[in-house]
Parts: C-alpha cells; structure tokens; sequence
C-alpha cells in the first residue's frame, strides 16, 4: 500500500494521474512538483484561441481551484525537478529539497526543440507554455513579416493564425510539404495547397542555415539554396523532445522518452505518463504520442498500474489540428509509409475522410471538417478491418457526407 506518491510534471498528465490515484483511493500524501508558475492549463488553445486573441488565458485553466483544493495535494509549482534517486526513492528539487516518494509519477512533457544557433536574439521565438504564447502573441501584434521554422502542426496553426491577422508569412520546411512525415504525401499535399491558398509562402524542401539580426533584433532568415527571407519575428517549431534532463543519471532507460513496459512502468514503484513517456504498445509496439487526449487516457491507467492494477496500455490514439476553418481529426497511425484512400467527401468539397492501411489491415482514419464521420471510421481502426472489407463496406453508406 502506498503512501507518499509524487507527481512530477502539474499538466495535463500529472493533473491527471493525481486526479485518478484519489478517485482509486489513495489517501496517502499526494504532492505535485510543476516547473510552471501557473495552475495546469490547456495547451492546444494556446496556438488556436489563446494566439488569435480571441480567448484570454483563464478560459484554458484545466480546473478551478475549488477543484484543486479536493485533490488535498501538496502543490510545488515554479519548482523544478532536478534529480531523482530511485533507489533511495527522492526527487531532489532544483533548490535542493528532496521530495520521499514511496510511488512516482514522471509526466513532465516535452520542450521545443532548438536550432544550433540564433536564438539569443530578439523577436525569436518557442511555442510550448502559456507564457511562449503571450510573447508570441505580442510579437505578432507588432510584426509585419513572420517566419516559421517547420511545417508541423505548430508551424502550420501558427501559419493560419498569422495569415488571418494579415501578416505576410514564410513557412519552411526541409521535408516536401507540411506535415507530410504525420500524414503521408497525399494529405500533406493538400495542406501545402490549403496553406498557399490562403496567402502562406511555403519553403518546402529548403533549410534554415542562419538567422539574422541587426541591433540585437532578427530581421530574417537564410536558406540553404542561398535564398534570405525578410522577417522581423521568426517562430522555431521543428519539434519537441521529451523532459527528461532532470532524470540523467538516474539509472531509467531514457531513449526517446521515458522507457516504459506495457503498464506505463518505468521502474519498481515508478510510471511515466503523456508526451514524456514511450512505452510499448501492446498491439503496435514502441511509441511516444504527443497527443492531447493521450496525456488524460495514459495518466489515468499508469495511474491505476502504480497502486496495483495490470492494465495494458493499448489506446486507439487520437489527435486534431484546427488550420484556417479546416479541422483535421486523426484516429490511429497515420503516416507517410502507409496506404491512404479518401473513401467519403473530396477536397474540392472541403471535407472528406480517408482511411490509412498497411496493406493488410486499417490503421488509422482521418477526417477534413467531418467531425461526426471521424468517430464512425474509428471502429475500423479499433476493430483493424481488413483494408479491402472497410474499403468496400463504406461507400455502400455506412458514411454519409455532412458535417
Ligand atoms: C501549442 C500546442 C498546441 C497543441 N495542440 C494540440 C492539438 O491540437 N491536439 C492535440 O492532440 N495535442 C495538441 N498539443 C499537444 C498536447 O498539448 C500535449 O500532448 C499535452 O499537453 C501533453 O501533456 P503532458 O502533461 O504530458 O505534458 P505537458 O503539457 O508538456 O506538461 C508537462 C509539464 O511538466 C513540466 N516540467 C517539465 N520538466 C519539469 C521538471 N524537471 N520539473 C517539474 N516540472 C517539469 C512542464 O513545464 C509542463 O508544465 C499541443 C501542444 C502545444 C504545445
């Protein structure tokens, strides 16, 4: 019986998991350490609502500190984690405080990416916390010409919310089109058209060699075929890697994320949950998601697996990205290696949904502004429906096209 359990990361994970170890019962000690000054909030808002203006940032608190409060957990935020010492079960804090644990939860998320270089000057910027985004958002208030360092989803949302405020925009990517390593040539094709049409300057196929600056401020970027591109605010968006400095030494298995089993188990007494953790997926293998809903359905079970149960962690992931009016929903594995067949809708109307395959069976769904349609292509992907029995099963009316 546990009880003293740390949560290390206070976002949607380890809010979570705190939340699911008192609903199983745990009465124990309960203390949640947060590197952020601020209660969890919401990310996706951050690059949609909260960087268009349209919400402020007490519309994406993830619970009202009433809410908090009924957890009757010891709440340590602006306080980093710096070590852990599994054997001697302590997380030592950056200030030196070390924190006993009898259970430990480690969802402490990922951190942007960086490039090698440029960013000491001003008018660079990350994408990942609430503060990131205020800066952004400012920035963009005063900007003319935004460049966008990476087509994924970030880089793409931004894109879209930059162009709807009229700002001139580059977006560059070295892959051939957004997004296309998430969701194969096809549909990053169309993205690529979505973005153009729309105004973006899409620099496929093309990196980043230097930023330049005057005056300590960047005024644009150079391309690897010798092009510069003007802008007085660039955003880096080449991905995110999983926190897991504050875990060297400890002994873990630390590849892309924390190394977990099937159960979110780390090691004795110690689970891993959301964009930090990788942990083998009973049906698929190794994989590490950076989905929302991921955090909320992992937490839960690592949650329930650190006080006793065996629970397989085996979900049908899912994820969104909204881009001008366009929704993309995806249930499953998409990806550039697997087959892809819209099989209701078009692009020329604006909405369609396709489903993805590995040749034998459906591996994943997706969905452009058919919301309703993406929960009924999930049963083929829960279900793994031989790719030619959902293929021919689907246009005798199973979906219909309509928002
Ligand atoms: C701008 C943005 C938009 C997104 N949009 C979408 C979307 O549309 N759809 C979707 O499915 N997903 C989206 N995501 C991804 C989704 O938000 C993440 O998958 C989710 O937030 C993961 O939750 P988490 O709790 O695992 O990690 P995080 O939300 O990253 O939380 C981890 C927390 O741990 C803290 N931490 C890190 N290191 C330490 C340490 N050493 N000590 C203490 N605390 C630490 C971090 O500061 C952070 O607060 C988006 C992400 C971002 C950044």
């Amino acid at each position: 019986m546990l009880s003293q359990v740390v949560v290390v990361g206070a976002s949607a994970a380890g809010l979570t998991a705190a939340e699911a170890l008192r609903r199983e019962g745990f009465a124990g000690e309960l203390t949640v350490i947060g590197d952020e000054v601020h209660p969890p909030y919401d990310r996706p808002p951050l690059s949609k609502q909260i960087l268009r203006g349209g919400w402020e940032p007490d519309r994406i608190v993830l619970r009202t500190a009433d809410l908090l409060a009924d957890l009757k957990a010891s709440w340590l935020l602006g306080t980093p984690a710096a070590g852990l010492d599994p054997v001697g079960r302590k997380v030592v804090l950056a200030d030196g405080r070390e924190i006993g644990y009898d259970g430990l939860v480690i969802a402490t998320g990922a951190t942007p990416r960086r490039l090698p270089f440029g960013h000491d000057v001003a008018g660079v910027h990350l994408l990942r916390t609430l503060d990131d985004t205020l800066a952004l958002r400012d920035g963009l208030r005063s900007a003319g010409s935004v460049a966008i360092v990476g087509a994924g989803f970030l880089g793409a949302e931004v894109a879209a919310v930059a162009r709807e405020a009229r700002l001139e925009v580059t977006m560059i990517d070295p892959l051939p089109a957004p997004m296309i390593r998430q969701f194969g040539a096809e549909l990053a094709g169309l993205l690529a058209q979505l973005h153009q049409s729309r105004g973006v300057n899409l620099r496929c196929g093309v990196g980043v060699t230097a930023l330049t600056g005057d005056d300590g401020r960047v005024t644009g970027v150079d391309l690897s075929d010798g092009s510069h591109v003007t802008a007085d605010l660039v955003l880096v968006a080449i991905g995110a890697i999983p926190a897991t400095t504050w875990l060297a030494g400890s002994g873990l298995s630390l590849g892309d994320g924390v190394e977990c089993d099937q159960y979110c188990v780390a090691a004795p007494g110690i689970v891993a949950a959301g964009d930090v953790a990788s942990w083998h997926h009973p049906g698929i293998g190794r994989r590490r998601l950076e989905h929302r809903m991921n955090a909320t359905e992992q937490a839960t079970i690592a949650a329930k697996n650190l006080l006793g149960a065996q629970l397989p962690f085996a979900p049908v992931s899912y994820f969104w990205t909204d881009q001008y009016d366009v929704k993309l929903q995806v249930y499953g594995r998409s990806g550039d290696d697997l087959d892809f067949r819209i099989v209701a809708g078009t692009p020329t109307e604006d909405r369609f949904a396709a489903l993805y395959g590995n040749g034998h069976h459906v591996t994943g769904a997706l969905t452009w502004n058919l919301p309703r349609q993406a929960r009924l292509l999930r049963t083929h992907v829960a279900n793994q429906t031989p790719w030619q029995e959902a293929l021919a099963s689907i246009p005798t009316g199973e979906l219909e096209v309509g928002r």
